[in-house]
């Protein structure tokens, strides 16, 4: 089995997901007491938070490159960023090393791709709704993802204020199944959890459109390279 390396803790909350869905997955595959050979760095997020807010992604890159390196010196043979708004910092990471880093944003095209859809509603930070990185990453594999409108800021604080902190309130659950109503009504035939804390709020049925949890489709690629089955990683030289 190869060895993944997780850059992680952004927030704790998604990567004790991954460390688990990680576990569950191979021991699907493989059986018994199989389970997933990996090496954590896990960062303390609230300096990167801080960082995001001030949009310095130089920064937030020099950090994330500098994880990259620790765990391919530790063995690590491909990497997870394991959020959707740091891969802003892909760039940083992939030259920092040279073993593959397993893109979260082509886990979600291609998953959206296999269940049809074509128009999805990005539910994600302000950043990746917002900034060009992630939606290009999705328009290049030929989607055209909407955001919603008026409710960014709501979704944003959700995020940050209870969902990265270990919250889950009913009321902000009932206030993202509205959102994702109007996204329907504006044309969404899909939905993304595009941040990889959405799956502790929802679970992917809820939302009554096929929808894609990114955490859960990036563990997936993780373990099909893992297990020698993944397809697009290309070494970075
Ligand atoms: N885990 C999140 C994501 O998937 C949000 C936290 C962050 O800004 O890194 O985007």
């Amino acid at each position: 089995m190869r060895t993944l390396g997780l850059i992680g803790g952004m927030s704790a909350e998604s990567t004790a997901i991954y460390y688990r869905e990680l576990n569950r997955l191979v021991r699907d595959r493989l059986g018994g007491l199989h389970s997933a050979q990996l090496i954590l760095w896990s960062v303390d997020f609230a300096p990167i938070a801080q960082l995001q807010a001030k949009d310095d992604w130089a920064a937030t890159g020099a950090r994330l490159a500098d994880a990259g390196r620790r765990l391919e010196a530790a063995g690590a043979e491909a990497l997870l960023i394991c959020a959707n708004t740091m891969h802003i910092n892909a760039p940083e990471v992939t030259a920092a090393v040279s073993i593959p880093l397993i893109h979260i944003g082509d886990a979600t095209a291609s998953a959206l791709k296999a269940k049809g859809v074509t128009r999805p509603l990005l539910l994600a930070t302000r950043f990746t709704m917002e900034k060009a990185f992630y939606r290009d990453r999705l328009a290049a594999a030929g989607l055209s993802p909407l955001t919603p409108d008026a409710e960014r800021e709501r979704l944003h604080a959700v995020i940050f204020d209870e969902l990265c902190q270990g919250l889950v309130r009913e009321d902000s659950r009932q206030a993202v199944l509205e959102m994702i109503a109007r996204g329907k009504a504006a044309g969404a035939d899909g939905v993304i959890f595009g941040c990889t804390e959405i799956g502790l709020l929802l679970e992917p049925e809820a939302t009554g459109l096929p929808t894609v949890d990114t955490t859960i489709v990036h563990c997936e690629a993780a373990v099909d390279f893992a297990l020698g089955q993944y397809r697009t990683a290309t070494p970075n030289r």
